[in-house]
């Protein structure tokens, strides 16, 4: 607990936040793939060393009786940026949920396809990430999963948005209605894990819902062709975690 509390620190230290990553390159493919992230840096190392990574195949649930979750949607988004990683939307911060007697904030939500995260076994197209932080800079990630379907309303303004140039952060040119990149019902399976992303801090409750919202297969294509090629980290061993829903 100690070692965590300090991990926390440093990042607030070094100025960024905790779902931010350091300067330093990595990717999805060749000598700096997921499985070499841990041995890029010294700031890396938990992607390897970590016992509580992220993502995971959900294939044994115990039965917490977990409520279903209740968002507090009434914002816009500001800026959207394809950062060569994934493409990701920043939002004010006015969106929130309230876990574990705490308030969640949205700081940003992104995409990654195909899915990260499994359900029993299964991958999807695409699956959303939405990144909250308390006040103490602790995260909890909400997962959505896409499967092909209908067009998904909440994307179009999104897909619309999508900065020519990599690293160029531009205004979202619509507001995007959140309400409709979640399913119907909130319901959902709770873990602890990590960031997929390097530095791979772990300590994040991961909330992932259990039906898919959906996107049709031309967004799927868009998305696609602006991330330029997959971008999941693969799924890493559950090391005797245990899951709710
Ligand atoms: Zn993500």
């Amino acid at each position: 607990m100690r070692i965590k509390k300090l991990g926390l620190l440093l990042v607030a230290v070094t100025t960024l936040p905790a779902w931010a990553a350091p300067d330093i390159h990595w990717s999805y493919e060749g000598d700096n793939a997921p499985e070499h992230w841990g041995a890029i840096a010294p700031e890396f190392q938990t992607c390897s060393k970590g016992q509580y990574q992220s993502p995971i195949d959900i294939n044994r649930v115990i039965d917490g009786k977990l409520p279903e979750l209740k968002f507090n949607f009434h914002t816009d988004t500001k800026t959207i940026v394809n950062n060569g990683h994934t493409i990701q939307v920043t939002v004010k911060d006015t969106d929130d949920f309230e876990l574990d007697n705490d308030t969640f904030v949205l700081k940003q939500f992104h995409f990654h396809a195909p899915s990260e995260n499994h359900l029993f076994g299964k991958a999807f197209p695409m699956e959303a990430h939405f990144v909250h932080a308390n006040k103490e800079g602790e995260l909890a990630v909400v997962a959505v999963m896409f499967e092909l379907g209908e067009e998904n309303k909440a994307l179009t303004p999104i897909l619309a948005s999508l900065p020519a140039r990599l690293d160029r952060v531009e205004d979202m040119k619509q507001s995007v209605d959140m309400t409709a990149l979640f399913p119907v019902s909130k319901h959902y399976y709770r873990f602890s894990g990590s960031l997929t992303t390097p530095p791979c801090t772990e300590g994040v409750r991961w909330l992932i819902m259990k039906h898919p919202a959906t996107l049709s297969a031309t967004q799927l294509s868009t998305l696609q062709h602006a991330l330029k090629h997959a971008n999941n980290r693969p799924v890493q061993p559950l090391n005797g975690r245990i899951i709710v829903d």
